[in-house]
């Protein structure tokens, strides 16, 4: 038995550590990556916290041929992609070639166009069947554990589901002017993008931070939250049984705000290629440079994240409304696996998706989105590996 994870950034991190904590079930573990140095940091911090020694690759994740050889030497069970959007073809390319699951936990975007979409990856759906593989779409937090609430409280507290509001609430403090909790270039392109939801079968745009509600976060308070789209959004329409709304919210503080505009003002949020001094950069590679690797945020933020799903819809011929979340407190993540919330509320569920994979729990042939599966396994792994979650009857 064994297990190929790509990608060594700060989800990375966590995900390696989560492995290494399960290696009776995974068990040999290859971390591979563009940067061999970041995959041999994680294996000391992996051996050192759990006495398990993890393998090392560096690759290149663009290029299919070089991962086909990867897999090929390490014979994994399922591939982990925690690398950036941009490789998630190349890998299930790789995947379908080598007839290998595949799990990863953020859709395909194409680097010149800022475009959420999973069509690209759905393409996979026939080949993957053919093939006889699996491939796990989005087993992250949002999208991912915020997918399986859904499929639970479809399955145990409703008969139709008619409203979901996705709520992430990250009430961190790290103390800098302006950093992302996340790659910073995949997540500005994220929050500047037009927003987006979906009512009585159609989809209504907004204009970025359009539209703002005051949400009121269990173990954490009241705060500003800005609807944004989100690729769960678009699976999620296709699987909720009569639903008629879905939206989705994040915080932010109106410092992250006004350094965001300022950026987008003067033109650092840019994704296409502009001359310097005779040289071509992209200007939003270029700030992702000088920001704050958000994997050294660990040690120095304080306070909690609360992501969850707000649902409203009748049961048994009357109406119901549930907030079904999980809490995480950054300093206990630095704590156990050197990471802070974000990463860790990202790499716990990729880990358990591929436990799900590897213990034959969750499977099939072709391309699934997280509500497709049986929610009830994964649901009692997140007690176990790290993110309990609790449901408010409102
Ligand atoms: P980082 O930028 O910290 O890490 C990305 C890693 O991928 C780095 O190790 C990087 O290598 C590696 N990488 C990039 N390009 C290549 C390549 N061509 N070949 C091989 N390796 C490559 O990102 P995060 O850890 O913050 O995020 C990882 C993923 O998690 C992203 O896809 C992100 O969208 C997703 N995510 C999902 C969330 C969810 O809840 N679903 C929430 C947060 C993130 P190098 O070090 O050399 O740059």
């Amino acid at each position: 038995m064994s297990v190929l994870q790509i990608g060594a950034g700060g989800v990375g991190g966590v995900v390696a550590h989560k492995l290494a904590m399960n290696a009776k079930t995974f068990g040999e573990i290859t971390l591979a990556s563009r940067t061999l140095d970041k995959c041999q940091e994680i294996a000391k911090s992996v051996h050192t916290k759990t006495g398990v020694t993890i393998q090392t690759r560096s690759v290149n994740a663009d290029c299919v041929e070089d991962l086909v050889k990867l897999i090929e030497e390490v014979q994994p069970k399922v591939v982990i992609n925690v690398a950036l959007p941009y490789q998630d073809l190349s890998i299930m390319q790789a995947c379908l070639q080598t007839k290998t699951h595949y799990l990863d936990t953020a859709n395909y975007e194409h680097p010149d166009t800022a475009k959420f979409e999973y069509k690209e990856q759905w393409a996979f759906h026939k080949a993957y069947q053919e093939a006889g593989i699996f491939a796990l779409l989005g087993s992250g937090f949002d999208p991912g554990v915020t997918n399986v609430f859904c499929a639970y409280a479809q399955k145990h507290y409703f008969d139709e589901i008619h409203s979901i509001d996705i709520l992430d609430c990250n009430a961190g403090d790290h103390g800098y002017p302006f950093a992302t909790n996340f790659n910073p270039e995949i997540n500005l392109r994220e929050v500047s993008s037009k927003g987006r939801y979906w009512k009585n079968g159609e989809w209504i745009e907004t204009e970025p931070m359009e539209i703002m509600q005051v949400w009121d976060y269990p173990e954490i308070g009241k705060k500003d939250s800005y609807l944004l789209y989100h690729e769960e959004l678009e699976s999620l329409v296709k699987h909720i049984k009569g639903l008629k709304q879905i939206r989705f919210f994040m915080t932010f503080s109106q410092n992250y705000l006004n350094h965001m505009r300022c950026l987008e003002n003067v033109g650092m949020l840019r994704i296409d290629e502009v001359q310097h001094n005779g040289n071509k950069i992209i200007p939003i590679q270029f700030l992702k440079t000088l920001l704050p690797d958000p994997a050294s945020l660990a040690g120095r933020t304080i306070g909690k994240t609360n992501i969850g799903c707000y649902i409203q819809g009748i049961k048994e011929g009357k109406e119901k409304t549930i907030y079904i979340y999980n809490v995480c407190d950054h300093q206990e993540c630095y704590q156990e696996v050197n990471a802070q919330a974000i990463s860790y509320t990202t790499g716990v569920p990729a880990m358990i998706g591929a436990k799900l994979i590897v213990g034959g729990k969750w499977g099939g042939n072709g391309v699934f989105n997280m509500e497709e599966l049986d929610p009830d396994a994964f649901m009692q792994e997140l007690n176990a590996q790290g993110l309990p979650w609790k449901v408010l009857e409102l």
